[in-house]
């Protein structure tokens, strides 16, 4: 019998199913309310949270699974119920990335857990790099970080936008240039814990999509923090720097190690939206009767749907098998995390557009999801890096060029 197989073992099984019982009996049935609300759905966070779904045990729990399946399984679940619900709910895990992926084992200790709150009191995580000058090109952050080593202290000035639960969060981790001569090579991760003066949230943002998540803008001013919040530390920093100017390789560049860890998670959230549409285009369409007939039973509609179906899997597989690479530590020769969020991203977009064809003009009004979940869809060839960004990553690596 063959080693390899495509089949999901029981512990991923259960964990699928438990959590799209949450997806189907609590988050989809609030969808449309916390759509039309634009609002953080504080009471189905904490429902999550009470369940243990949004918990640091359960999310540590995922990254252990040595396939590296469970978070994107779980990811795709989630937003199959309702992908702004599904933000609200996870959008704090870009932050435990950015501290998992740059902290020393004592800061993920320490700040993980932060992140998420207990039952009783829950708590969000924000992860900002991105500014109004700084998006696709990060390497141009302007937001800076001055450390006095008299007091052994840090301060942040800048002003970061587009922030997931920018401002309603407790913890918030910031990267900011500690010499921008370097560019992205002097920049730096640091965590800014609750209560620490001189962080505000500046405007909030009215969505197309994802409205039930909350987007802003986050002001640094003269925010001052302890050494100790700089993920890393100091130590390494110095290194890192004076290999930069002395124009040797870096291993790490913040900002880009956090986006490459979750990007195939960003795509599994893409096949969610684009099942939910797939799934709800398909038995449409085999109710919906037109000329006597029910409409599937034209070649033009019922290939539509073997298209969208067919395009899904592969998403599908291309986002499983860059998260196997990821937990097993392959290289990613020739992008294949941008890959999967790429590829998931565009089949979300086309399928919930072509799930409202399916719908007709019943696709197009509000009484029914799959405008909304088109509205949704059309995110994910943005954030996280939009697809230009990610054919350029592929492009570079097949190439080896430094492709512009
Ligand atoms: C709802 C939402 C939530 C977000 N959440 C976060 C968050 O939590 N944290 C965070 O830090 N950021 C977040 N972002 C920011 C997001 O990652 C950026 O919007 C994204 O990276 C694009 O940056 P930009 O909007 O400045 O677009 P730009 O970089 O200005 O790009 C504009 C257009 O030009 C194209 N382009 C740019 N450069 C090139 C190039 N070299 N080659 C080809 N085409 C190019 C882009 O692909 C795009 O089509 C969020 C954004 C949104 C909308």
């Amino acid at each position: 019998m063959s080693d390899f197989s495509l089949e999901l073992n029981e512990d991923q099984l259960q964990v699928q199913k438990w959590v799209h019982d949450f997806a189907e009996n609590v988050i989809r049935p609030a969808a449309q309310e916390w759509d039309e609300r634009e609002e953080t759905p504080w009471p189905i966070i904490q429902e999550a949270a009470k369940i243990g779904l949004y918990s640091f045990d359960f999310i540590a729990s995922c990254y252990m699974d040595p396939t590296g399946l469970t978070f994107p399984l779980i990811s795709e679940e989630i937003t199959w119920g309702d992908a702004g619900i599904g933000l609200a709910i996870f959008g704090s895990t870009l932050a435990v990335a950015g501290i998992y992926g740059n902290g020393t084992p004592e800061q993920v200790a320490e700040w993980v857990p932060q992140c998420f709150g207990t039952p009783d009191d829950v708590k969000l995580a924000a992860f900002a790099v991105t500014e109004p000058d700084a998006g696709s090109d990060v390497s141009s952050l302007r937001t800076r970080a001055v450390y006095d080593e008299a007091n052994d202290t840090w301060t942040l000035d800048g002003t970061k936008t587009w922030i997931t639960n920018g401002g309603i969060a407790d913890l918030h981790v910031i990267v900011a240039s500690v010499d921008p001569e370097l560019g992205s090579r002097g920049q730096a991760s640091f965590v800014v814990p609750a209560g620490t003066l001189g962080i505000r949230q500046g405007q909030k943002f009215s969505k197309m999509g994802i409205r039930a998540s909350h987007t802003a803008e986050v002001i640094l001013d003269g925010c001052r923090i302890p050494g100790r919040c700089l993920l890393g530390g100091k130590e390494r920093l110095d290194e890192r720097l004076s290999r930069a100017r002395e124009g040797k390789r870096s291993s790490t560049q913040a900002a880009m190690a956090t986006f490459e860890a979750s990007r195939p998670l960003v795509g599994a959230q893409a096949v969610g939206i684009a099942r939910a549409a797939y799934e709800y285009a398909l038995d449409y369409a085999k109710e919906r009767r037109q000329f006597g007939r029910a409409i599937i039973e034209n070649q033009a509609i019922a290939f539509k749907l073997a298209d969208m179906k067919m395009n899904i899997d592969a998403a599908r597989l291309l986002v499983h098998r860059a998260a196997w690479m990821g937990a097993n530590r392959k290289t990613f020769s020739n992008g294949e995390g941008s890959m999967s969020k790429l590829f998931a991203g565009e089949t979300a977009v086309w399928v919930t557009e072509q799930a409202i064809q399916v719908l007709g003009g019943y696709g197009y009004v509000k009484d029914y999801p799959v405008e909304r979940w088109h509205r949704d869809a059309k995110i994910y060839t943005i954030f996280e890096g939009t697809s230009e960004i990610q054919r350029l990553i592929i492009s570079r690596a097949i190439s080896g060029l430094h492709l512009r």
